[in-house]
């Protein structure tokens, strides 16, 4: 690597070393808790993806450029030198991670190994170690933002496109998907799908609801490569949108990470609060059940529930989908363990996208497709367009005869049937 990026990654290094990170080195008792907590060391016992050592390969080059001892004594300390191979070890271990947050809950000690995960992210994109089609995707997003105005009538047109499929699907020839609606409760923000618009369209028009659909989505691609200024940037097109809109609520779509950083990030992130409430849609799918807006049938198919790691143990949406599910199906069965202690499914954290990670994703997804395959289930819900994905991937790897869905999609089966 050339000097110039060796000097880079120091600087940030310096920069992004707050308090709490230099606590979580000094305080890791090397307990081993966490090493277990983690689906992908489980599966595979390959020490870069134990949680702990994660993190120890950053502290060991934090070491060696600042502190006393890694500099004088380096092999008593562990400290380690920046250099090729201590990057590429730094990488996997990294970039190879789903930010599940599963290990967090397992240390004694209180400490998040998906901190220094996030920020050695950060240190290698600027260096430009990070999985090539992440920043792609990024960038994709940022311009996209930018010339916005040039795509507006090709948006208005697939939108009239998806108005008329909605019209005759629901037969309400009054049914519609307003964009640009000043002053609605709801701001609905999909993910990149016809599908993702469409399911949501047709619940919102059922409840009478007075919404707006976001020109943008849900997505973060920034957010997995640790670029926190690119994150903000993507984060802010939303926030813009809102704001101008005088939204009461942001409502997410089924887009754990998305949800995540809307949801618990963006004030820290922008340091203010914003007057518009978030929400993921699974909120307010219970809440349209609740107040008799929505009046879903029974399904008499076996159900279980996947809790997305950014909806359940990362946001704290545990009963909500929960109280859904059981209004629908007359047979619902739970995983175990589940909720937030709940496994990863493996395609988190951007893995689902990267070709690379592809024979990893699929191998570490063995908790997940052991704990479908114990319940029986014939639909297994999992509101997240990531783990969707990767339980499609891992049902054919490991001959799950289960159908794989979001919660709208089964409100949707139960409006319908
Ligand atoms: S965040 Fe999840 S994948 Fe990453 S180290 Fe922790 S348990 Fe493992
Ligand atoms: S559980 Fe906590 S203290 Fe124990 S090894 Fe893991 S990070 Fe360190």
């Amino acid at each position: 690597m050339s000097i110039e990026s060796e000097k880079q990654f120091i600087s940030m290094l310096r920069e992004g070393a707050g308090r709490e990170l230099i606590q979580y080195f000094d305080s890791c008792v090397k307990c081993g808790l966490c090493f277990n907590a983690c689906h992908m060391y489980y599966s595979t016992h390959i020490l870069e993806y134990a949680p702990a050592f994660r993190m120890e390969l950053l502290k060991r080059i934090y070491k060696k450029h600042f502190t006393l001892s890694g500099k004088l004594a380096p092999w008593i300390s562990k400290a380690s030198d920046i250099n090729l191979k201590a990057l590429t070890q730094l990488r996997k271990a990294v970039f190879e991670c789903t930010g599940c947050r599963r290990c967090s809950f397992y240390c004694p000690i209180g400490i998040d190994p998906t901190l220094p995960i996030t920020l050695s992210r950060g240190l290698l994109s600027k260096i430009d170690l990070a999985p090539e089609i992440l920043k792609q995707l990024a960038d994709m997003q940022i311009e996209r933002a930018k010339t916005i105005d040039l795509y507006r009538d090709i948006i208005f047109e697939q939108i009239n496109e998806l108005k008329a499929k909605l019209r005759n699907d629901i037969k309400d020839p009054k049914a519609d998907i307003p964009i640009n609606r000043v002053n609605a409760n709801i701001l609905y923000v999909p993910i990149s799908s016809e599908e993702s618009i469409l399911s949501a369209a047709k619940i919102f028009n059922i409840a009478r609801e007075n919404w707006s659909l976001s020109i943008y989505d849900a997505a973060n691609w920034a957010f997995f490569l640790g670029d926190i200024e690119r994150a903000k940037a993507i984060s802010n097109r939303i926030i813009d949108e809102a704001l101008k809109l005088k939204v009461e609520t942001v409502v997410i779509a089924e887009c754990g990470h998305g949800h995540f950083i809307m949801k618990n990030l963006i004030s820290k992130w922008f340091n203010k609060e914003f007057p518009f409430k978030v929400k993921n849609i699974v909120e307010v799918l219970a809440e349209y059940i609740a107040d008799n807006r929505i009046n879903p049938s029974k399904i008499s198919r076996k159900v279980t529930y996947h809790d997305p790691c950014r909806i359940a143990r990362n946001s704290g949406i545990i009963e909500e989908p929960r109280y859904v599910i059981r209004k629908i199906a007359e047979q619902f069965i739970e995983m175990n363990p589940n909720r937030s202690r709940n496994w990863c499914c493996g395609g988190g954290g951007g893995l689902v996208a990267v070709p690379e990670f592809e024979n990893v994703r699929i191998l570490t997804g063995a908790m997940k497709a052991k704990q479908i395959n114990e319940t029986k289930a014939e639909i297994v819900v999992a509101p997240c367009e990531n783990c969707k994905q990767q339980i499609t991937s891992i049902r054919e790897k490991y001959n799950l005869n289960v159908e794989v869905m979001g919660l709208v999609d089964l409100v949707n089966i139960a409006l319908t049937s």
